[in-house]
């Protein structure tokens, strides 16, 4: 019982282990190399294994030991001595060059399977094989090698070619097909799946890139280049109903050095999580971080007296907020209010906000002022 166990522990390690030597490797020829080195040496040791035990000839012996051999080698070589980035040509090559040929003349040549093999392993030559001229080059020269292979046998050595009866042809073709075949499809679906996997980690990628080019790490809150795209695509911003509040947090350096940067950091959170949840009533409202300790949004009320009032709510709110590690510190804000209609364009706008904030400092702080020049 307990080896039993342990014999499918065995089994289930060495195909995590295969499993692992597939999805470590992260470029597609590395990853169709191993898989090939892996497929090439389990059914070549399966095929030495079955003339063994059928006692064919010494030739077909000896070649698929080979074939077995030279995959078992090649794949030591790439996880024990990590030289496979020197391998995926010589794998080829010695596919192609040696292995095919040899394969060609021992299962029957012309009267077999065997130009399947030849079709799949030309294919192998994308997949196995960097992208560039070594591709191209490496596809052409086999085409002709594989081509002469075959003239060679039909027209010049027929005699080299260990003859196949009608009924082992057909079957080594149907047999030559469904495994060529299922190879091409497994690897075309390797393909696939690789660009579909690429294609949707790029995706996210840039959907995060995209949203951290908007967003302040900070706060959360838009930052100053989102808060001037969202004021350049809002159309209705003239309309007089559109308030631009500016705001500074009071004596800010005084709490960074009182309660230390970190506390500092809370406390902008903390103002920026009041603007957020006041600021975004209406559709087109929004909070941003305009720069260190300053803020800016932009809020739809009817009129002055609304606007008014829901700026002083907020004041009121940051006012009052409470720290539990530092209980009775109350953090206050001065801000400058206009309607952005009442200005030419949104710089005037902007600079008429920031000189009402600069006059709520001068005039005592823990202010917002509004422009009631109209
Ligand atoms: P005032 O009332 O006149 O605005 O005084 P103030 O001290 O707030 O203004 P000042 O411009 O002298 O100082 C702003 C401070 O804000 C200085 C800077 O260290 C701090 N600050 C800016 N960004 C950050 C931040 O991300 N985190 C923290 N903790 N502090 C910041
Ligand atoms: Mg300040
Ligand atoms: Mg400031």
């Amino acid at each position: 019982m307990y080896k039993e166990n342990k014999s499918i522990n065995h089994g289930e390690l060495m195909i995590q282990w295969l499993k692992k030597q597939i999805s470590s490797r992260k470029t597609l020829d590395s990853k169709m190399y191993i898989i090939v080195l892996i497929i090439g040496t389990f059914t070549n040791l399966a095929s030495f294994i079955i003339t063994c035990v059928e006692r064919l000839a010494p030739a077909a012996i000896i070649s698929t030991f080979l074939c077995f051999a030279a995959m078992g080698v090649f794949w030591y070589l790439s996880v024990a001595k990590d030289m496979e980035r020197y391998l995926h040509l010589p794998m080829m090559i010695i596919i192609i060059y040696v292995l095919l040929p040899l394969a060609w003349f021992f299962c029957g040549g012309v009267k077999s399977g065997m130009v399947l093999y030849f079709l799949g392993c030309l294919f192998l030559t994308v997949p196995c094989l960097e992208e560039g001229k070594k591709r191209v080059i490496m596809y052409l020269v086999s085409l002709l090698w594989l081509s002469g292979i075959i003239a060679f046998s039909v027209y010049f050595r027929p005699d080299l070619v260990t003859p196949l009866s009608d009924r082992e042809w057909f079957f080594d073709v149907l047999v030559s097909l469904a495994l060529v075949s299922a190879g091409v499809y497994f690897i075309t679906s390797l393909i696939v799946k690789a660009y579909e996997t690429e294609r949707k980690s790029k995706e996210a990628l840039l959907e995060e890139m995209e949203k951290l080019a908007k967003v302040d790490p900070l706060t959360g809150l838009n930052n100053r280049r989102e808060m001037f795209v969202l004021l350049e695509a809002n159309e209705k911003l003239n309309d007089g109903q559109h308030y631009l509040m500016m705001l500074d947090i009071d004596l800010f350096k005084k709490i960074n050095d009182t309660y230390g940067h970190l506390f500092g950091d809370r406390a902008l959170n903390t103002v920026a999580s009041i603007l957020q949840a006041n600021a975004g009533k209406g559709q087109e409202e929004f909070a941003a971080r305009y720069g260190g300790e300053e803020f800016v949004a932009l809020l739809c009320c009817k009129d002055l007296a609304e606007a008014e009032k829901r700026a002083e709510a907020m004041r009121l709110q940051i006012f009052e907020q409470e720290y539990e590690e530092n209980p009775g510190l109350h953090i206050s804000v001065s801000g400058g209010m206009v309607c952005i209609g009442d200005y030419s364009d949104l710089t005037s706008a902007l600079s008429a906000a920031d000189a009402l904030l600069y006059k709520a400092k001068q005039s005592g702080r823990n202010r917002i002022l509004m422009d009631k020049v109209k």
